[in-house]
């Protein structure tokens, strides 16, 4: 069957690829390399026709990238989802596809115009790093069972060898060549009309679109005629133009975000400032090259040094470079003139943002954001929702390939996107737009004290992430803060916030609630919350890895300082309380106990003005304490159960991955009746228990929590009213059955029953 004096040649295959990918590092060429390496194989295989398909992550596609045999014009044409056609089903099913006569098979698919049609026998292998998909490795032979298992295995291996090269290949490609990625523009997209996602942040919008990350494409993108007017002085022009354009972004962000003090853009002033960076881009000027390509050129070296790198910070880093010098560029063009920040009244679509992205986009009046990938409990849509920018988290990454301002209408109050919306859809909008700003009146009617309708008390206290909410948690009437989220002003920074610094920070939280109780949980680090300063320890698994109270029993001083911060902030403030986040065991919360009290002691030696009480508490979040729930309880001062984590926790479902959304269920028996168990224990021990996290705003849940004994919920200061709306709706003793219903049944679909069966007024007895 097999021509077996044909030449093979693998084992030389193998050092040749091994080779070119040694060149690539230096090779600025990408196309190149992977259109040699396709001439290579078919070489050593003596096969007619090589091509390499790549994998778009974007677009979930295989894209023909190189190819010796086919039509070269069907490079970038020949686009195929996994499981189409026998390339598409190669990468399904994971496996080497060998096929004698290729045109027999069900699952070939001819594409018009790649003069394919005439290769019969068809090899392909699965190019892969572990899980990840980068693409699939294909050769085609005129004559019929040309193949054997020889080369089956020879592919393989050179597929292997590949892997790694072609993955940096395609990073390259994608940095230097963005319109490669950009090609299913108009057909991926024309589809797109209305796109249900989940609702991160509320709001209403209607505007354009921009995609965050095609900033670099302009940022990228080859020398123009016109560039070449511009001389040094104008460069210099434009690297002032952009400070002072920084410089104004930064006081704005500081006055609607104490906390982030100026810090937000520091890494953007240091590459400015840095004379290596002005240098290079000066010694390349003054050889002759135009100021706008020479910034290109410059940035490009350090954006390609830190995507690669494997550490996140760095990664951020090229973020930040990105943005500078889209802005430098931009400021060539405007150097007369005022530019308008580059999101401002946009809803910007991304992959993946940072919580300082959100910020800058805060601080540039971004409409509203789109994301197409993450949880809506993440810690970019808690902050979204602080700074009041409606947020939709929607898993279609073929929205990055929308055209430059198409426009938008977001419903992120239930997660719907609109593009292109008809008039019809933009009139109702409109329309209910009306309604709910009548309805939002609602804010004055709040009364001070929360009741069911049988007069039962419950507290209503406010979740703070940022200091400009502590102002709308006092107008709703919160009864006190029930959690300060403090890992906020160091997460919107770049680097660790000093005692002092958070000392400024706590004691504007106190100040503002002098009367009321004040709960700061301590540092709760790691998981999706990840500071970019710190060196990511490349956990593989960091929602189960050093994060929260374990990372501050780690680094005592980090610890020690935002207790003493924390004390001496409350000097004066009537009930401060201290609240550790995800303990998992009393040997735990006794070692983070101690370190407070050895703070105290500190405090006293010194004799600095302190908080001399603290109540300490514990955040309930892992089910490891369920089982000695009566011990713990008796040994802290209050609990708050963080559901957002107790669920994830509970049900192994990470709360920001939208692939297990599904999985992410509340109303899961277990849960409820942990629930329950804590409440209970709480009641046994009379200690205060409250609930936190997102069940303590949501109407179903509500009934529950107060029917299983809970009397305090802690919620972000706009969900307030409806909070107490529902509450007031409620007896007590149609809640406490409601609650029995929930926790006698045992799945999901009876649980689901009974929530999707309760009406408020079904439970007003
Ligand atoms: C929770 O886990 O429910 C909680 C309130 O904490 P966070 O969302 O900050 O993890
Ligand atoms: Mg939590």
């Amino acid at each position: 069957m097999m021509t077996k004096s044909r030449n093979r040649d693998h084992l030389n295959l193998l050092c040749d690829i091994g080779d070119l990918a040694a060149l690539l590092t230096s090779s600025s060429n990408i196309q190149n390399f992977l259109q040699r390496t396709a001439v290579m194989v078919a070489k050593h295989l003596s096969a007619d026709v090589c091509s390499i398909y790549l994998f778009d992550r974007d677009a979930r596609e295989l894209v023909l990238a190189a190819t010796v045999g086919l039509n070269p014009e069907a490079v970038g044409q020949i686009r195929m989802k996994p499981g189409e056609g026998l390339v598409g089903c190669t990468l399904v099913k994971q496996q080497p596809i060998c096929e004698g006569s290729a045109s027999r098979n069900p699952l070939f698919k001819y594409f018009e115009g790649s003069g394919e049609d005439r290769f019969e026998s068809f090899l392909s292998v699965r190019i892969s790093r572990g899980t990840e998909n980068i693409g699939v490795l294909v050769v085609q032979h005129e004559q019929r069972n040309y193949f054997d298992d020889v080369d089956v295995m020879a592919l393989r291996a050179a597929a292997a060898q590949l892997a790694s090269a072609i993955e940096n290949a395609r990073l390259l490609m994608e940095m230097n060549h963005p319109k490669t990625s950009e090609l299913p523009n108009a057909s991926a997209t024309a589809h797109l009309k209305f796109i249900r996602g989940e609702s991160a942040s509320g709001g209403y919008v209607q505007a354009l679109s921009t995609v965050f990350n095609k900033r670099l494409d302009w940022l990228l993108s080859e020398p123009s005629e016109a560039d070449a007017g511009y001389t040094l002085k104008h460069f210099h022009r434009a690297v002032q133009l952009t400070a002072g354009q920084l410089q104004e972004l930064q006081s704005r962000v500081a006055e609607r975000l104490p906390e982030s003090a100026s810090l937000i853009f520091t890494a953007h002033f240091m590459i400015l400032k840095d004379e290596r960076f002005i240098q290079d881009i000066t010694s390349h000027i003054e050889k002759g090259v135009s100021p706008p390509e020479a910034v290109r050129m410059v940035a490009r070296h350090y954006i390609t040094m830190f995507t690669s790198s494997p550490y996140m910070y760095l990664r951020e880093k090229a973020s930040d470079m990105e943005d500078l010098t889209s802005r430098i560029l931009s400021n060539f063009k405007h150097l007369d003139m005022e530019t308008p920040p580059l999101c401002r009244g946009r809803v910007v679509i991304a992959r993946e943002l940072y919580p300082s992205d959100i910020l800058k986009l805060a601080s540039e009046d971004v409409a509203g954001i789109v994301m197409v990938s993450g949880g809506v409990t993440s810690h970019v849509s808690i902050l979204a929702r602080s700074m009041r920018i409606p947020m939709v988290i929607a898993d279609r990454p073929e929205l990055l390939s929308l055209p430059e301002e198409t426009p938008i209408l977001m419903d992120a109050d239930i997660g719907n996107i609109y593009v292109n919306p008809s008039e019809i859809v933009i009139q109702q909008f409109e329309e209910r737009n009306r309604i709910k700003a009548a309805a939002s009146l609602l804010a004055d009617d709040m009364l001070p004290i929360t009741e069911t309708q049988d007069g039962e008390h419950v507290h209503l206290m406010a979740i703070i992430n940022l200091l400009g909410e502590l102002e709308l948690a006092n107008h709703l009437k919160a009864e006190g803060i029930g959690l300060y989220r403090s890992e906020f002003p160091f997460l919107i920074r770049s680097s660790f916030p000093s005692e002092q610094e958070q000392y400024l920070i706590y004691k504007r939280i106190f100040d503002a609630m002098p009367d009321k109780p004040v709960t700061i949980r301590t540092l709760d680090i790691g998981g999706d919350k990840v500071l970019s300063y710190t060196d990511a320890t490349g956990e593989s698994n960091p929602e189960l890895g050093l994060r929260s109270i374990r990372f501050s029993l780690r680094n005592p001083d980090i610890f020690e300082q935002q207790i003493k911060a924390t004390l001496r902030a409350g000097a004066d403030a009537g009930e401060l309380r201290i609240m550790f986040p995800m303990i998992s065991s009393i040997d735990e919360f006794q070692e983070a106990r101690r370190q407070v009290m050895h703070c105290l002691d500190e405090l006293e030696r010194r004799q600095l003005p302190h908080h001399k009480s603290p109540r300490i508490g514990i955040m309930i979040e892992l089910p490891s304490v369920l089982e000695i729930i009566d011990e713990l309880t008796a040994e802290a001062d209050f609990f708050s159960i963080g559901t957002n984590d107790f669920v994830q926790y509970m049900l192994a479902v990470d709360r920001t991955n939208d692939k297990v959304a599904e999985y992410y269920q509340p109303s899961h028996p277990s849960v409820l009746r942990g629930l329950a168990r804590i409440a209970h224990a709480a009641k046994r021990q009379s200690k205060e228990v409250s609930v936190c996290g997102e069940m303590a705003h949501e109407p179903p849940y509500i009934p529950f929590l107060i029917g299983v004994g809970i009397r305090v919920l802690s919620v972000t200061p706009q969900f307030l009213p409806s909070v107490q709306k529902t509450i007031r709706s409620l007896s007590l003793s149609a809640a406490e059955d409601y609650a029995s219903r929930l926790l006698s049944a045992s799945t999901l679909r009876a649980t689901r029953d009974i929530i999707e069966n309760f009406t408020p007024q079904s439970a007003v007895v």
